[in-house]
């Protein structure tokens, strides 16, 4: 092969890698989705609403800290995957938002802030991609005061139903757990970007406070962790079998 022949075949072959090279990134761009999405769609029955479960925070995004440095978003996500499991076994078509200890920013989002809004962006989308759905937000509380326990149910009044979503909800918590627990459900506005801008009834239920050094033990724990997955499990049931054409 003289040298003029030589360097157009490797020109050539330089090109063709380049070629494959970005087939293969499209590819993979492609098809790398963000393994969030579960569901047991086969065995939905038609008239129930989705269930959307969104742990709070993840990856990046701690969320707030017990006073031994554990961050809620673990224990965001065991109570979600515990009431995602409950619920399932019953028939519903479950969503999580995450599974795992993620944040769901888009790939190359730079910097903490936009980070964080895009992975609300994704929530939200997710949230509203399903046209009948009832979506639970688990969140865990914190304040300055330790004294301060007891679960408490956020809902915005754009949906006209996540008003009693919440009331049933905290209802649920003080029966089963907390009969000590006189908290009211409170109404807030767009400063909870997926309550006021979710389309399906959605509360977001702050479990417990983990500035209380007693309830903070406890929601790190795996008995406790299922009483509240039972007990956010049971509050759904209730709230859709009261609202829905249940067959
Ligand atoms: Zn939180």
């Amino acid at each position: 092969m003289n040298n003029k022949k030589f360097y157009r075949k490797l020109k050539y072959l330089a090109l063709m890698t380049a070629v494959v090279a970005v087939i293969v990134l499209v590819f993979s761009t492609l098809t790398d989705i963000p393994n969030t999405v579960f569901s047991n769609k086969e065995s939905q029955q038609d008239d129930l609403p989705v269930i959307i479960l969104d742990p709070g925070h993840g990856g990046i995004d701690g969320g707030c800290v017990a006073i031994n440095g554990v961050p809620e978003k673990g224990i965001n996500l065991a109570i979600a995957s515990q009431v995602r499991d409950i619920l399932s076994t019953m028939g519903y078509h479950v969503v999580m938002t995450r599974d795992k200890d993620v944040s769901i920013y888009d790939k190359g989002v730079k910097g903490v802030g936009n980070q964080k809004r895009s992975d609300m962006d994704n929530r939200l989308a997710l949230i509203n991609s399903y046209p009948n759905a009832v979506a639970v937000s688990i969140h865990q509380n914190q304040f300055t005061d330790p004294q301060y326990s007891g679960a408490q149910m956020f809902y915005s009044n754009t949906d006209p139903l996540s008003e009693e979503l919440a009331q049933t909800m905290q209802k649920k918590f003080v029966a089963n757990i907390q009969p000590d627990n006189n908290r009211e459900t409170k109404e807030v506005g767009d400063e909870l970007f997926l309550l006021y801008y979710s389309k399906c009834p959605m509360i977001m239920a702050e479990c417990g406070f983990l500035s209380n050094p007693e309830e903070s033990e406890k929601l790190q724990s795996d008995e406790y962790q299922r009483q509240v997955a039972f007990t956010i499990a049971s509050g759904i049931v209730e709230f859709v079998e009261n609202n829905y054409e249940v067959k």
